[in-house]
């Protein structure tokens, strides 16, 4: 290993361990074990490797409330997010845990024999992770992926290595052998990069930044590596002026400020009928002063902190001096990286705040006249991950979020990720999908196989 990565606690700038950064000859090692435990592993009887994914399902639950802290300790998640994370990953594992059983070929009518499909596993899967929700990501990249009988070499972020390093020993003593589902913390440039370039890992999931995601796009290329990309987003939030603009003001500070905005679901546009505009600030007003946002241990916090200093930094770029701020939140002085939940009212469709993923708690507001007008402001983006409509109006609901070109939409709701459905998006937010009932063929092969008569 090479020297080992100080864990920040972002509440408090405190150092809450030190995590071994994996090297590039460990990694090469952590592949070729992964790949020969591959044919034992795809050779588990289907109800077997069930049970497997069941227990280790059951190990998750039990141990939600460290799951939990060890995020609210290492990411600066309210503890009531936290631990919605990590029941997300035992939800997970457990939906994919019914996979097995049912991984269906086909029979097709064909002259002269028979012929069939087989779903087959691809081999040794590298699942890459955020520091932004470590935990469900991590699941929805893993889960699947050993269902259909791949193994899995996963690699945290090199912020917020803790949860998934547990999540390995809780597969462990669960059942699931070592080599089959290994975490290996340590650098993107390192970790990462020998997934990508490693001739025995036959797909990537990536889930990171559009900037990466290209690079890991084109090193996958050199060897037709399959790939999953989940990357940035900058969603709208359209509301029309026939919307219940209470609840859609209420609501609006967490469809953007949860996770302290580091969420690539955040409706960090918001597009406002104009007929309305005047009257949604308003009540937005009171909403967004009312976040409340502090240490995240706390059950009643709604706001935790941002990751780091240098994202702070970053995220502060979106808000210098002459920013045109309407209104803001509060946040607490530090130690810790704050920063107070911040509306930018008016912008114009061209101004960085407007156009950039910024990924932190700073939002836009812009009029809109009428769905053709909203509709154009909403697609005036590279990305296109999720959004949401505010209306009563179902045939108005059905047109725009037919028209918005993004992935994930709600119509007067703020929810984006339902496992049992797909996720992924549009543009340059991503390719493929996971979740949903179709996630595991993505981590399979379809094999054609056809028998003579004669
Ligand atoms: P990032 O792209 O910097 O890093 C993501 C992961 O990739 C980390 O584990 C990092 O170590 C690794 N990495 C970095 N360079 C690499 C390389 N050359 N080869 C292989 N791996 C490498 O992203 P981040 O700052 O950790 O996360 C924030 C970004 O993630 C935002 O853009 C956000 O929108 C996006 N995100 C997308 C989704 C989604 O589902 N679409 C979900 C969460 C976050």
């Amino acid at each position: 290993m090479d020297t080992g990565f100080d864990v920040i606690n972002p509440a408090t700038e405190e150092i809450v361990g030190t995590v071994p950064l994996t090297s590039a000859d460990e990694t090469d090692a952590a592949i070729r074990r992964a790949h020969a435990a591959w044919p034992a592993w795809r050779a588990v009887a289907p109800g077997d490797r069930a049970r497997l994914l069941r227990r280790f399902a059951s190990a998750v639950d039990a141990d939600i409330e460290n799951l939990a802290q060890l995020e609210v300790t290492n990411a600066g998640h309210t503890v009531g997010n936290a631990r919605w994370e990590a029941g997300n990953v035992r939800d997970v594992v457990e939906y994919y845990s019914a996979a097995p059983e049912r991984l269906f070929g086909r029979q097709i009518p064909v002259p002269g024999g028979v012929n069939m499909t087989f779903a087959e596993p691809l081999g040794v899967v590298g699942v890459i992770v955020p520091w932004n929700f470590p935990m469900p990501i991590a699941g929805w990249g893993f889960a699947p992926a050993l269902a259909a009988g791949n193994t899995v070499v996963l690699k945290p972020a090199e912020l917020t290595p803790l949860t998934a390093i547990r999540l390995g020993e809780l597969a462990r003593d669960a059942g699931v052998p070592e080599d089959v589902f290994q975490v290996l913390p340590g650098k993107g440039s390192v970790v990462g990069q020998r997934f990508v370039d490693h001739p025995l890992v036959r797909k990537i999931v990536f889930t990171g930044s559009t900037e990466v995601g290209k690079q890991i796009m084109a090193g996958c290329a050199a060897q037709v590596k399959r790939l999953t990309l989940e990357l940035g987003g900058k969603n709208a939030n359209i509301i029309f002026a026939d919307a219940d603009l209470a609840k859609a003001a209420a609501t609006a500070p967490y469809g953007v400020f949860d996770n302290a905005g580091q969420d690539c679901c955040a409706r960090s546009r918001i597009l406002v009928q104009r007929s309305v505009y005047d009257k949604f600030m308003e009540l937005f007003e009171p909403a967004v002063k009312g976040v409340v946002v502090g240490d995240p241990g706390q059950e009643s916090t709604e706001m935790g902190p941002l990751i780091s200093a240098a994202h702070r930094s970053s995220v502060a770029s979106y808000v210098p001096g002459d920013a045109p701020v309407a209104f803001r939140g509060s946040a607490p002085d530090g130690p810790g990286f704050w920063f107070p939940p911040t509306v930018l009212a008016p912008v114009s469709p061209s101004d960085r705040a407007v156009t950039d993923e910024v990924f932190g708690p700073v939002v836009t507001v812009l009029p809109f006249d009428d769905e053709a007008d909203a509709l154009r402001l909403a697609n005036d983006t590279e990305y296109g991950l999720s959004g949401s409509i505010w209306t009563r109006d179902v045939g108005r609901a059905l047109r725009v979020s037919r028209g918005v070109e993004a992935g994930n939409l709600s119509v007067n709701s703020h929810s984006s990720v339902r496992y049992w459905t797909p996720f992924g998006g549009f543009k340059q937010s991503g390719l493929g999908r996971e979740l949903g009932p179709d996630a595991v063929a993505a981590f399979t092969e379809t094999k054609n196989v056809f028998i003579a008569n004669d």
